[in-house]
């Protein structure tokens, strides 16, 4: 990565408004061994023809879309396992690659979120699951104003067929990877809202609070494990959609579990300050957070395992529509008994729930952001 340095590692954060961004500020800051050292330099750069998103208002933290991606691999039958157990790294590693391509692509953002509210009552039970029918229901600037995350699901689904028919190694790694990312996204509830940030109702930090601050904190409590395996998807659009419906059915709770878990803290234990993305910014505190978390339940928990879930789903629905090409064609010859044994080994952990404590789980390998 070009970010790490010898002393320590180096990430670069962009923040910006939702859909207005038009300014990206650059914080690299320095993380040595033993001690965090931060603000090494920021700059503002105005570029008016790329947009910039936020990576609070609309993603799983890095450290949950790598997880996912990886427990999806283990839900596979052995036909595909082999595959994507061999280029397990990138396509764990990879899974944030979608929101760090909006800072050079202006079109990337609104692929990531769908404000259900902004097309009407009912509307995730209504809307058009194709495309074509949708634009011209609502207008295709409304679709690129207020998201289109499940038709971009399906777009990239379509994308894996076409590599899995086509035998291209990269091409199904890459696709393989993004399509992880955008179902992990459908099911974070406040990429299906107006009020995806709490902004609405002074609740503001709530995005990075669910999907960012809780599993942070508490990952290494969660059940990693499903007794779920791969099925065929007869209809992706409705398995997206009514994973859509089901996330946006959970944003009530998370906002009456914010208030109720509030009563107990002041602002000053509930918030903290910090200087980051070019301006001192309100955060929820990690006291907070396990606080929140344990008031809320499973619920974030059972999410990303849901996330995953899906993944596996879609990623399997892709190989059967491709007609179930040979996998084991596409592997190096490297892969051996040595690889297959690892893999047994590495399922079984998965299965026990151990992957955290046997150090398997890339997402907490990565070093850097
Ligand atoms: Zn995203």
């Amino acid at each position: 990565m070009p970010y790490l340095l010898v002393a320590g590692r180096w990430k670069i954060l962009q923040k910006t408004s939702k859909q207005k961004g038009k300014i990206a500020v650059i914080i690299f800051s320095a993380i040595s061994q033993d001690k965090r050292r931060i603000v090494m330099k920021r700059t503002s750069i105005k570029i008016a023809t790329i947009f910039f998103v936020s990576f609070f208002c609309c993603s799983w933290g890095f450290l949950v879309h790598r997880t996912i991606n990886q427990l999806a691999i283990y839900q596979l039958p052995k036909s595909m396992r082999s595959f994507f157990y061999e280029y397990k790294d990138s396509i764990a590693r990879n899974a944030p690659r979608p929101d760090q391509r909006r800072n050079t692509d202006p079109t990337e953002a609104t692929k990531h979120f769908i404000d259900i509210e902004a097309y009407g009552d009912s509307a995730e039970w209504r809307m058009p699951m194709n495309w074509n029918e949708a634009a011209g229901k609502y207008g295709k600037d409304s679709l690129l104003k207020y998201g289109y995350l499940p038709y971009q699901v399906i777009v990239i689904k379509n994308k894996l067929t076409d590599a899995f028919r086509s035998g291209n190694r990269d091409s199904i790694i890459f696709y393989a990877t993004d399509l992880g990312h955008y179902i992990g996204d459908a099911h974070v509830p406040l990429h299906t809202a107006l009020n995806y940030d709490g902004q609405l109702t002074n609740q503001r930090g709530i995005h990075d609070l669910w999907e960012t601050s809780v599993p942070e904190a508490v990952l290494d409590q969660y059940n990693l494990h499903s007794r779920h395996e791969a099925e065929y998807l007869s209809s992706p659009e409705e398995a997206i959609w009514q994973t859509i419906r089901e996330s946006h059915a959970l944003l009530n709770e998370m906002f009456a579990t914010e208030r109720e878990v509030s009563k107990d803290f002041t602002d000053s234990t509930k918030y903290f300050t910090e200087f980051r993305w070019g301006k001192d910014r309100r955060f929820y505190t990690a006291a907070f957070a396990k606080a929140y978390n344990i008031k809320l339940g499973k619920n974030i928990n059972e999410q990303l395992l849901r996330s995953a879930n899906q993944i596996a789903d879609f990623w399997y629905t892709a190989w059967v529509d491709a007609g179930k090409p040979d996998l084991t064609a596409l592997l190096p010859k490297t892969f051996d008994k040595t690889f297959r044994k690892a893999l047994k080994k590495e399922c079984k952990a998965y299965r026990k729930n151990e992957l955290i404590e046997k150090k398997l789980l890339i997402a907490k390998q990565v070093t850097q952001n």
